[in-house]
């Protein structure tokens, strides 16, 4: 386990988000639309999508929310409003990077910065993009019975 999992593993699920780039979405047949929040995900949708089963993963964990976001202010954003002490992020490597400096400018320094546990994609582009699926969930219950 690298430090940062370990430091996601010591904080309660209650206290952590995850955080997810909305271009994982099958963009021919997502019927979400996007909130203030990012992405919203209709309890109607019966798509068998990536972002649909780590969602729910997320939340029958207890992680305190789920942004399923358009960009990397967005992400903040809801990073910020949760006052979130943990995060498990997927995006392309462009976005954590700039995600990282964000949560680590709103932290007031690299020293105070809640655990970021970051997956990047396989497969970036923009649209359709893919990602590790088992790496994700392993991510998602560290520290957690899930
Ligand atoms: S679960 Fe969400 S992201 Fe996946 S297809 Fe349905 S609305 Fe779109």
């Amino acid at each position: 386990m690298t430090q940062v999992e370990a430091g996601l593993a010591a904080i309660a699920p209650s206290e952590r988000v995850l955080v997810l780039s909305h271009c994982l979405r099958p963009s021919q047949s997502c019927p979400g639309k996007f909130g203030k929040s990012g992405l919203d995900c209709p309890e109607s949708c019966s798509e068998n999508c990536f972002i649909g089963r780590v969602r729910q993963m997320a939340l029958k964990a207890g992680y305190k929310g789920v942004c399923i976001a358009a960009g990397g202010a967005m992400a903040l954003r809801f990073v910020k409003d949760h006052h979130a002490r943990g995060i498990v992020a997927v995006a392309c490597d462009k976005e954590l990077l700039a995600g990282i400096d964000g949560v680590k400018n709103l932290s007031g320094g690299a020293g105070n910065m809640p655990p970021i546990v970051i997956i990047p994609l396989l497969k970036d582009g923009c649209v359709d993009t893919e990602v590790d699926e088992e790496r994700v969930f392993q991510a998602l219950s560290l520290g957690s019975r899930v």
